[in-house]
């Protein structure tokens, strides 16, 4: 075959359209991945993508939408069917809440948990019940689009109640006189309270996690962990600041320890003797307590700057 053949094949059937899709798509390989099609996870979903450097067309449809620059495929579905989808191989890998995947107890492997969309799956009372333990809801109604979950953690605690399972408002459920409680996702607590409710137990947390089929071949792996490699680069770089500060030289190994960054800080000779420049990386979770103790140390112009990636 020359390339005048290659031409002829390629204007035919460009001229029908889908065998030159098809032609495309055995060119390169794509790892598909399932995300909800709108709702609380959809913008957190496509910016972790994009922060990872993955572009897309404008034409995000209502189906699926193709990265430019990345073998990736995105198909927008409702939240409790993404753990299906993944299992049987519709998309190989998802993001969706850990609450739906516990739920939903499909077969699927927990890949990495992505930090967003943290919440908790609780029990809620009307505010003035007087709530002393778990053994208060001994045959009580408790409404919940979460029947499994609730059911485990009945059994577990050896409560037997209705559970009354409904998809949505779940929390007007005791005013209507539906039920006398309800389990339910809880964020801030604050449409708990404007329901007039209190949360009594937590029945788990949840945050969106990556999950994926078991059986996927070595090209889809190798995609998936180049995928994985950009989005926990982009979670450090959330987690973790750079600092830069200026330290007296006497206390440089007490600040040094407790800044002690990726393999070692960076250190500077200052104009004025007697002082250096530190810089280093922090962790969020710890950025307080350390800040306190670099103040002790008489360290001064503190500055905290946002890190963009972070690849250790
Ligand atoms: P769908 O139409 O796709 O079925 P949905 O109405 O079931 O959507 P959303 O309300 O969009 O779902 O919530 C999606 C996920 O976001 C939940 O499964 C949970 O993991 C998380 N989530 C829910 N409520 C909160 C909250 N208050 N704060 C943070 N995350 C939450
Ligand atoms: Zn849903």
């Amino acid at each position: 075959m020359d390339l005048t053949d290659i031409d002829t094949i390629l204007e035919r059937a460009y001229q029908n359209g889908r065998p030159f899709f098809l032609c495309l798509e055995t060119m390169e390989s794509k790892l598909k991945i399932a995300i909800q099609k709108s709702g609380r996870l959809f913008e957190d979903s496509m910016r972790i993508l994009k922060e990872a450097g993955i572009e897309f067309n404008n034409g995000v449809n209502k189906l699926k939408s193709e990265a430019v620059n990345f073998p990736l495929e995105v198909f927008f579905f409702r939240d409790d069917d993404i753990p299906q989808y993944v299992e049987d191989g519709i998309a190989e890998v998802g993001i969706v809440g850990e609450n739906v995947v516990i739920e939903k107890n499909r077969d699927v492997k927990m890949i990495d948990r992505l930090g967003f969309a943290k919440c908790r799956l609780s029990i809620a009372i009307p505010k003035d019940y007087p709530y002393k333990s778990t053994q208060d809801f001994q045959g009580k109604r408790i409404a919940t689009s979460y029947p499994r979950s609730l059911s485990i953690f009945l059994k577990k605690n050896d409560i037997c109640a209705e559970i009354h399972e409904i998809s949505g408002s779940v929390e007007i459920a005791p005013g209507i006189g539906l039920a006398d409680a309800i389990c339910d996702l809880v964020g801030s607590g604050s449409t708990l309270l404007m329901n007039g409710l209190k949360e009594t137990e937590v029945i788990l947390q949840s945050e969106a996690v990556l999950i994926g089929n078991k059986a996927l071949d070595q090209t889809k792996l190798s995609i998936l962990e180049k995928l994985r490699f950009r989005i926990d680069a982009v979670k450090k770089s959330k987690n973790n600041k750079y600092i830069l500060l200026n330290a007296p030289n006497k206390k440089l190994d007490e600040i040094c320890r407790i800044i002690p960054g990726m393999k070692s800080p960076t250190i500077l000779p200052l104009a004025q003797a007697g002082w250096s420049s530190v810089h280093s990386v922090v962790n969020e979770n710890d950025f307080w307590g350390i800040l306190e103790k670099l103040k002790e140390y008489g360290a001064q112009g503190i500055l905290v700057i946002p890190i963009e990636k972070m690849i250790l």
